[in-house]
């Protein structure tokens, strides 16, 4: 485990928080990120952004009636999104004075050292620039059953993969609710919220369900997955509600928000 640069923060955000049901732009959630985010950069933090969303803004871009199915189609839209995506985030960072670039990722950059190693000085550079580096699975060369062994699976994995790559202190994962509940609290009222995790386990794993939503990425399983990869690297991860992007704040600053996974070993 290599030394982790305390006041770099990787955050990765996805369609439902970004878009609304219809799947077009939720601009003022889109305007509050980024203005967040632009704030906490302005205060010292070094930020990565992890983004989904290309889909379903291609979708939208495209004035198609629903998500398309097919794999190609999906691309094609992710292809068009993508580009919208830049364009949004480039447009709202601008705003606050902050130059974004953008980074397309494959599987590549676990299983290859040349890759890996020209993903950590790329971003490494960019940083060092004062840019946020923004990044997403590139979709066209890696998606799904397509491509197995390019692909990472799910943005949650990505992050996490990115944060170790990068030397991140904290993951910090935006969702479509305040965190991890003690089972799947779209199908249980009484459902409580686990303010900290410090041990991933089989029974963990038993009540983190899958997506709740076609615009979610994976449901808690990935969350925990992801959680677990961020541990191996000694990184602290947290789950927040997307819906309040504000709370990004309080993750800075150390206080208990949504869930927080602390690696083992490591409990402050
Ligand atoms: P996102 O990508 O925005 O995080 P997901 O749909 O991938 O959205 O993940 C969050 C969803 O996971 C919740 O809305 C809920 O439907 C589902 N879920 C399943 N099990 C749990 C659990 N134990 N605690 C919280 N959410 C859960």
């Amino acid at each position: 485990m290599g030394m982790l640069k305390e006041r770099r923060i990787v955050v990765k955000v996805g369609t439902s928080t970004l878009t609304h049901s219809t799947g077009d732009l939720n601009i003022r959630r889109a305007e509050m990120f980024v203005k967040v985010l632009s704030d906490i950069k302005n205060s010292g933090e070094e930020i990565i952004v992890v983004t989904s969303g290309a889909i379903a803004i291609g979708v939208g871009k495209l004035g198609l009636k629903s998500r398309p199915k097919d794999i190609p189609s999906k691309q094609a839209c992710a292809a068009v999104g993508q580009c919208e995506l830049m364009h949004i985030y480039d447009k709202l960072f601008s705003e606050y004075n902050h130059t974004v670039a953008q980074l397309l990722l494959t599987r590549d950059i676990v299983e290859n050292e040349v890759s890996k190693n020209n993903v950590i000085n790329t971003m490494d550079r960019l940083l060092a620039m004062g840019v946020i580096p923004i990044v997403n699975e590139n979709d066209t060369v890696s998606y799904e059953e397509i491509n197995m062994i390019t692909q990472f699976g799910d943005n949650d994995k990505l992050s996490a993969i990115v944060a170790g790559l990068a030397g991140a202190s904290k993951l910090i994962l935006l969702s479509d609710i305040d965190g991890l509940y003690d089972k799947n609290p779209q199908k249980y009222k009484d459902a409580k919220l686990i303010p900290l995790v410090t041990r991933i386990d089989d029974s963990l794993r038993a009540i983190a369900e899958g997506a709740g939503t076609e615009r979610g990425t994976g449901g808690m399983a990935t969350k925990l997955h992801a959680a677990e990869i961020a541990g191996e690297h000694g990184i602290e991860m947290t789950i927040i509600n997307g819906a309040n992007p504000q709370l990004l704040y309080d993750v800075v600053e150390g206080k208990q928000v949504g869930t927080r996974f602390i690696p083992e070993g490591a409990e402050k």
